[in-house]
């Protein structure tokens, strides 16, 4: 296969998957900054998601909408296929380079 058509198919592979995002997703209980708030006062606490990656090497975490997170977790699916697509590609490279 030539560059231009191996080129083509991962344009191809790589548009499908938009959005793509990396990180994790998790749904976390904590408390809220509301000094009067019935729910933390009694013990209980609130649902909330919140989002960790690495960027530079460094942690961070944020917290995340609920009206983020459907969005959200389709990226991180899509991140998911993208990357064993790219893994896909590095064996792909290997072998081709070996039948040249
Ligand atoms: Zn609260």
């Amino acid at each position: 296969m030539d560059e231009k058509t191996r080129r083509n198919e991962w344009m191809k592979k790589a548009g499908g998957l938009f959005p793509a995002a990396k990180g994790s997703l998790r749904e976390v209980l904590r408390n809220c900054s509301r000094p009067s708030c019935g729910t933390c006062s009694s013990g209980k606490k609130h649902r909330a998601w919140l989002f960790t990656c690495y960027l530079d090497g460094k942690q961070r975490s944020k917290h995340v909408p609920k009206s983020a997170v459907k969005e959200l977790k389709k990226a991180l699916a899509n991140g998911r296929r993208m990357e064993k697509a790219m893994v896909l590609s590095a064996l792909g490279l290997i072998d081709g380079s070996r039948e040249r």
